[in-house]
């Protein structure tokens, strides 16, 4: 099978004269080099993918080198894992030294070592992700596919590489339900029953880890299927014993992608995720998955002004009040509020805030006020706030009502 046509067809050009000016200065310096992975399974699904990784059997960091001076693209470089990303336009493409790899412990990093092709190939998570395409100018195209991904792939399954594999590495139990559910494929049936067996060597992997994975399942067109399919099997329970991946999560998911920036959409499911757990349980996902400040911060306030949300729920409330019950909350938990609330006043206050309201600012500020003739101290603060108060309600509206209102409340 040759893949030449294929990557002629679905890379954009730039990419490409890239791609073939290091299958060139490969064959130059004697090395062999390979598109691997995502690429390769997305090519023969007829699927983009633009971001390429490439193994290298030779030496990965010298290569990248000499094409990053010819191309004159960005490079970056880590000697020390043989491995370097070269930035060209939008485009970035990594490069990797061909390795083996072995488990000292189950779910820890591996032990790695230069190997082949091939070596680099068994490493790998499942059979679809575990082919190569050559870029050796004498069979450019050409497919490597030692472990049958080609066949898996059109039988539309998920298929790890060796027993030990969920064991080795239990994120690859996150992976597996990943591509199955994007690409609508099935657990071949043997991979089904060793990764329902291993749920349990999730324990074994870092917070960090398991964030990560979740992260990349978040950056799904519908992660919902995903996390269900996780509920369903048991493993977002071994993560946290109270999460859960009900209809109510694909509802709320929908509507959060309604809604939110593209940038935020990840931060935003991990709210809702979270929506139905106490804040002790909370705690707990925070610490297990080694969540960073700011997003403990966003999980831990989306709980809080839940507990608080019915205090929104009404619609006679005045702006001033619903800014200072909400000025002091991350905005994502905020936003979280929105889409998990069945109130609908309550979730046009919130939007009120999230929109205009945190927006809202005097004209006058404390300089401002001084020339005014007001002093420095506690009360010109106690002023700046009531002008603010009466700018959120609509009471002062100019800078010369907000001067007035000033000289009315000076001491
Ligand atoms: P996607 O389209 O989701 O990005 P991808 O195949 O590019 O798919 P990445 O997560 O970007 O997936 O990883 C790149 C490649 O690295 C995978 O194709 C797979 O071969 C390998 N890989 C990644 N994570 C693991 C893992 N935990 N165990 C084994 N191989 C892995
Ligand atoms: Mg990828």
């Amino acid at each position: 099978m040759n893949l030449a046509s294929q990557i002629e067809r679905y890379l954009p050009r730039q990419l490409l004269e890239l791609v073939r000016d290091i299958s060139k200065e490969a064959n130059q310096l004697g090395q062999k080099a390979y598109l691997v992975g995502g690429v390769v399974r997305d090519l023969l699904l007829g699927y983009p993918n633009f971001d390429l990784d490439l193994v290298i059997e030779g030496d990965a960091v010298k290569l990248a080198r000499q094409v990053a001076e010819i191309r004159q693209t960005k490079l970056i470089i880590h000697p020390r894992f043989g491995t370097a990303k070269l930035s060209y336009g939008n485009f970035t493409l990594d490069m990797a030294t061909a390795r083996g790899e072995t488990y000292a412990e189950h779910g820890a990093l591996p032990t790695v070592t230069p190997g082949t092709l091939n070596d680099d190939l068994f490493r790998r998570d499942f059979s679809i992700n575990a082919m190569a395409m050559s870029l050796m100018p004498n069979n450019y195209g050409e497919l490597v596919d030692p472990y049958q991904g080609r066949d898996d792939l059109e039988q539309h399954l998920i298929r790890i590489l060796h027993l030990r594999s969920f064991s080795d590495d239990a994120t690859r139990i996150l992976r597996a339900i990943r591509y199955e559910q994007r690409l609508g494929f099935e657990l071949e049936p043997q991979t089904a029953q060793r990764l329902k067996q291993d749920i349990s060597m999730l324990d074994t992997i870092s917070g960090d880890r398991i964030r990560h994975e979740l992260e990349l399942t978040f950056r799904e067109k519908h992660p919902e299927y995903a996390i269900k399919r996780l509920g369903e099997l048991g493993a977002l329970q071994r993560i946290n014993p109270c999460l859960k991946g009900n209809g109510w999560i694909a509802e709320k998911f929908d509507k959060a992608r309604s809604l939110s920036k593209p940038g935020q959409l990840s931060s935003l499911y991990l709210c809702l995720l979270v929506y139905s757990l106490h804040e002790r349980e909370n705690e707990q996902l925070i610490c297990r998955l080694n969540m960073p400040t700011k997003l403990a911060r966003a999980l831990r306030d989306t709980l809080r002004l839940k507990r608080r949300l019915h205090l929104l729920d009404k619609s006679s409330i005045k702006h001033s009040e619903i800014y200072y019950l909400l000025h002091q909350y991350d905005p994502l938990a905020i936003q979280a509020n929105v889409v998990a609330s069945e109130s609908s006043t309550a979730c046009s206050n919130l939007e009120l805030f999230l929109t205009k309201l945190r927006y809202v600012k005097t004209s006058l500020n404390g300089d401002k006020l001084k020339r005014l003739g007001i002093p420095a101290g506690p009360e010109l603060g106690k002023i700046l706030q009531v002008l603010h108060k009466a700018k959120l309600d609509g009471e002062v509206k100019t800078r010369v009502e907000e001067e007035k209102l000033a000289l009315l409340l000076k001491p």
